[in-house]
């Protein structure tokens, strides 16, 4: 087993790998920027080490991560997600200098990291993708002649992108002409690569993705799936488990597909097949996320397993403790990506000192989070704070439970995404159980709650007028 392991990471899920590491009995090694030197993570690691004055460049100085692992005696590094999570060179440099790192082989993670590379595996394997171009595209005249043979609208995709950037939809020839430049210069900036490709947009399409498992000896299983579709531009803000909106047939039907994806690739330690699900019920590869996701709590909650832990066993070449038939799940899982961001101002981030907070707790409530009452929120990183998940036996009985939860969180000195969130819960669509990654878009009202007084406080308003009326 591991010893020592180096968080290559900040925030929430550097809290969460300590965590892990913590109770499998491995010491953890935290690394931090001037900005982050209150952080919690540096607090709960077994020790922290500087990585600079710059906020982002020490966390993602390859080299220099690697050196800090070998001189501080570490014997592994989890990259968590983002940053360089998703950075073939870096897994390649950790193995050139004998350290472990926590999930796939560099030339897999290369592989998947670049979409159209990973779409013609998919093909190859008889996995069905999103129809599109067969390799990057070389020019804005080779763009519109695919375009018109597949027909608008159409996705122009960054290869590299990731994190819901980088992506344009385009209705026309006018405006895929528009984008084509500005999806490059953008991917440029964000990914370091210019390539870029084309897809078929997939009308109200439901995101569902499916995590993986799958150790050195040949075992590969899933762990059922995820809806994803609550999204604003492309980016995740509620995510379930399973998907309310499919049938046992094709929950059987789309994990094996993910499992043939995975193995098709030579696929190890934990990763994430995502998938659209169009309005004609058919499935269609989308991308390959090489490391644990942010929503992978959601998927802890509903079969039991630890997905970091498993991540950890896995690298130290230990065998999956579970065979496909043992994978059990119970109930639903929800997850609400809290963002220190304000809804009712164009979603604009709102980073400052939290004033006072308290998690939610009670039955069915986990908090994954790295704030704290006077902690400062640095405005160089995500704007992502905390994940609330939230569970129950039913799907009835979980968005009441959500809303329970939202409702009991305090953070204070921000704006957050909770108002929002506890506005979508109640929507009739929402509840239904049948929503796509439209639905945002689709109900802008939902935004203006503040315009629209809750009941009870509506109850107390005209208490106080009646009461100013009658003299009382
Ligand atoms: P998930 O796929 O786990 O749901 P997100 O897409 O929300 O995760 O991304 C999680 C974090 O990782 C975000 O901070 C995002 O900006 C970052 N990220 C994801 N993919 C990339 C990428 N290709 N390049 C840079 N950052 C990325
Ligand atoms: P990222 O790497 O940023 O996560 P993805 O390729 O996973 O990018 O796409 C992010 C989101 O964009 C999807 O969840 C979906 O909502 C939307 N999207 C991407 N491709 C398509 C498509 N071909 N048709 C419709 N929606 C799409
Ligand atoms: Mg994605």
């Amino acid at each position: 087993m591991l010893r020592k392991i180096l968080i290559a990471n900040r925030g929430e899920i550097a809290v969460r790998i300590i965590r892990a590491c913590a109770e499998m009995g491995i010491r953890s090694v935290a690394i931090y920027s001037e900005a982050d030197r209150f952080a919690l993570h540096v607090k709960k690691a077994d020790e922290s080490y500087c990585i600079g004055s710059e906020p982002l460049a020490g966390y993602l100085n390859v080299y220099g991560l690697v050196n800090l692992a070998a001189t501080t005696g570490c014997d592994a590094i989890h990259p968590g997600y983002g940053f360089l999570s998703e950075n073939a060179q870096f897994a390649r440099a950790c193995k050139e200098r004998g350290i472990v790192f926590i999930g796939p082989e560099a030339d897999v993670i290369h592989r998947m990291g670049d979409k159209t590379e990973a779409r013609k595996a998919m093909i190859a394997a008889g996995i069905p993708v999103t129809p599109g171009t067969e390799s990057n595209l070389e020019s804005v005249e080779e763009a519109l002649g695919v375009a018109e043979k597949i027909g608008y609208p159409v996705m122009l995709k960054a290869t590299s992108g990731g994190g819901g950037r980088g992506i344009r939809r385009c209705e026309s020839a006018d405006e895929l002409q528009r984008n084509y430049q500005r999806v490059i210069s953008e991917a440029t900036k964000a990914f370091g690569s210019a390539d870029v490709f084309l897809e078929k947009c997939i009308i109200n399409p439901r995101h569902i993705e499916v995590q993986i498992l799958a150790d050195h000896h040949g075992n590969t299983i899933h762990l059922f799936e995820r809806d994803c579709s609550i999204q604003r531009r492309n980016q995740k803000l509620i995510e379930i488990a399973p998907s309310p909106q499919l049938g046992e047939a094709q929950r059987q039907y789309l994990g094996g597909l993910a499992v043939l994806a995975a193995k098709a690739v030579g696929y190890t330690n934990a990763g994430t097949v995502e998938f659209l699900l169009g309005e004609n019920d058919r499935f269609y590869f989308m991308e390959m996320n090489t490391r644990v996701q942010v929503e992978h709590t959601i998927t802890e909650t509903i079969t039991g397993v630890d997905i970091i832990e498993e991540q950890i066993r896995v690298a130290a070449n230990l065998p999956l403790r579970f065979k496909q038939e043992e994978i059990g799940r119970r109930g639903y899982a929800i997850q609400f990506r809290i963002n220190a961001e304000d809804p009712q101002n164009s979603f604009l981030p709102s980073f400052g000192k939290i004033s006072r907070y308290y998690a939610p707790g009670g039955p069915g409530v986990r908090t994954d989070t790295a704030i704290y009452t006077g902690y400062d929120i640095p405005p160089f990183y995500d704007s992502m704070v905390a994940k609330v998940i939230v569970s129950a036996q039913t799907w009835g009985d979980v968005i009441k439970r959500g809303e329970r939860a939202l409702r009991d969180m305090g953070l204070f000195g921000i704006k957050t995404t909770i108002p929002y969130y506890l506005e979508i819960l109640g929507h009739p669509e929402f509840c239904s159980g049948t929503f796509n990654t439209g639905f945002v878009e689709k109900y802008p009202e939902l935004i203006n709650y503040s315009n629209k007084p809750r009941p009870e406080v509506l109850a107390s308003v005209i208490a106080a007028a009646i009461a100013a009326h009658t003299g009382l």
